[in-house]
């Protein structure tokens, strides 16, 4: 027989815009429901942003110790790399950050059902528990259903054609990688596997990688993947792949039309994500689409009374801070609060070697914007405590972009080693309104990467004191 739940807020999807959005309803006394068809935690927590990271960690160090010998650390013997330990590891990571959700929901005394939501109407879903059928009525419907790897047809995955997901638990490192895309997880992967120790070649459609970021910013990590044997193939087409294991081989076309393989031991396509947005009724739900994402306003609101869609369903940029963002704003309106969503920018970290952060307009963007610009830059290779960190030869700056007139701020950009712990610092500058004196006049800790950030502002300002 089919059990009926009948609930104020159904939140669908456990990513980190669901369970957030779940966990906020609950918190204002909400009568919330979540369903979750796979773990709760999402792709964020259990296939995305934690493992991807844990693994870059793993990879970092492992790397950082074999090229210790100009700090004084010598090895007994070379270093060796157990993928299985490290998998296991993070294996362990994803499990507690999973039970944490699980805590935090049941604290907030929300509901949690098991399967996957299939609507019939906007407002009714059944999900086939190992309980049996059950039926959700709902009086507000928060959609939060992701994203999904997008799927090359001339490489359709299966075997050793693999998405991230695979390439976060591979039994042991491939020995040629070869990625399709050079944008954050073909970079951030394919730079965690080469300093394992794969031989790793990428192809980009695109006439320079991390297409998503200004070329200033993605210069330090082609520099990186040159000096560590990284092979990039630029305006480059894939055109399919033949073989299997030891015999695999992907196939391309050059900029200049020329066909050539590459052999290795997997593939690993990083494509993009596409929204999560069919087999599972969203076409009962008479919501509208604004190309493949769910259509929302400002207050994340579809075309469908009360049916609410936030986080990758609902556009760019698919990054799980957004996705929280939306989820505990929808949450607050529901409750009867005034919200809309309208940062002043959101932060993109690209956790490469070295790492980017931008928030806000790049110069070239605030002035196709129609400003006057001041534009401040400190270079990392002045700064103390990158040469203390063994970061100051890579390349790394911090770059503040200010309304020439009035000094407002209107981005911040920056790469190098560890620069994705200053975003939040970016962000809340950003966010606060602040004015070029206003960092400058903050009394930056010494020594510190954030004191970078305080020099770039001095920097526009016309009197850095160290450059
Ligand atoms: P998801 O996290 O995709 O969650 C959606 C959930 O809905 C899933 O658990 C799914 O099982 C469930 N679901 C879908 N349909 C149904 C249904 N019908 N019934 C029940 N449940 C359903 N972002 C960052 O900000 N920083 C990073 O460092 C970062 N690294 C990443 C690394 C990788 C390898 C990948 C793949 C992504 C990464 N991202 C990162 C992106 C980030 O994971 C997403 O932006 C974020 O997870 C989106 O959150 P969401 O809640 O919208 O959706
Ligand atoms: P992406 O959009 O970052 O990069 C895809 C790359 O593939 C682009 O450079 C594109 O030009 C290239 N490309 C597309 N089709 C191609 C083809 N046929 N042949 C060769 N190259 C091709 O996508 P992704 O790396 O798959 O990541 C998906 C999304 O996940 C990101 O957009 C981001 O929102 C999120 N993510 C974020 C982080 C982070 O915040 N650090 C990390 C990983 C993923």
């Amino acid at each position: 027989m089919t059990k009926t739940i009948n609930t104020k807020v159904l939140v669908v999807g456990g990513g980190p815009g669901g369970y957030v959005a779940a966990i906020r309803a609950g918190q204002l006394g909400l009568d919330t429901t979540i369903v979750e068809a796979d773990r709760l935690g999402g792709t964020c927590l259990i296939r995305g942003c934690i493992p991807s990271k844990a693994l870059i960690h793993a990879a970092g160090k492992f790397h950082e110790l074999a090229h210790a010998d100009n700090i004084g650390i010598k090895l007994p013997q070379p270093a060796s790399f157990d993928l299985g330990q490290a998998v296991k590891w993070k294996d362990g990571i994803t499990a507690k950050l999973n039970s944490g959700v699980t805590g935090l929901l049941a604290m907030a005394k929300v509901k949690v059902v098991k399967g996957r939501a299939v609507f019939s109407d906007a407002k009714t879903c059944t999900v086939e528990t190992a309980e049996g059928p059950v039926t959700l009525r709902a009086e507000h419907v928060i959609l939060a259903n992701g994203s999904l790897p997008v799927e090359l047809k001339i490489l359709p995955f299966g075997g050793d054609i693999i998405s991230s997901t695979e390439a976060l638990s591979l039994p042991e490192v491939p020995k040629r990688l070869a990625v399709v895309g050079a944008g954050y997880i073909g970079l951030e992967l394919g730079i965690a596997f080469a300093k394992l120790g794969s031989q790793v070649t990428v192809v980009e459609a695109q006439e320079r990688i991390l297409p998503l970021y200004d070329a200033e910013l993605s210069r330090p990590v082609e520099r990186w993947l040159k000096k560590n044997g990284v092979t990039v193939h630029l305006k480059s087409k894939v055109t399919g792949s033949s073989g299997k294991g030891k015999k695999l081989v992907l196939d391309y076309e050059t900029a200049e039309g020329k066909a050539e393989e590459i052999p290795c031991d997997k593939i690993l396509v990083t494509v993009g994500r596409r929204p999560n947005t069919q087999n599972w009724g969203l076409e009962q739900m008479g919501v509208d689409l604004a190309g493949a994402f769910v259509k929302v306003d400002q207050q994340c609101r579809t075309a469908m009374k009360n049916v609410w869609a936030i986080g990758d369903l609902v556009g760019e940029p698919m990054l799980a801070h957004k996705a929280s963002a939306q989820g505990e704003m929808v949450a607050e309106i529901i409750a009867g609060q005034k919200r809309v969503f309208e940062p002043a920018g959101i932060p993109a970290v690209c956790f490469t070697e070295p790492e980017i952060v931008s928030v806000g307009l790049s110069p070239e963007q605030a002035r196709a914007a129609g400003h006057e610009v001041k534009v401040g830059m400190f270079p990392y290779a002045a700064s103390g405590r990158a040469m203390s960190m063994e970061a100051a030869g890579e390349g790394g700056f911090v770059r503040v972009v200010a309304r020439a007139d009035n000094h407002l701020v209107l981005g911040i950009q920056a790469v190098g080693v560890h620069v994705s712990e200053l975003s939040g610092e970016f962000a809340h500058a950003l966010e606060m309104h602040s004015r070029l004196e206003d960092i400058a006049g903050t009394i930056h800790a010494h020594p510190t990467l954030s004191e970078a950030f305080m020099e770039a502002s001095l920097a526009a300002l016309g009197h850095a004191i160290h450059i």
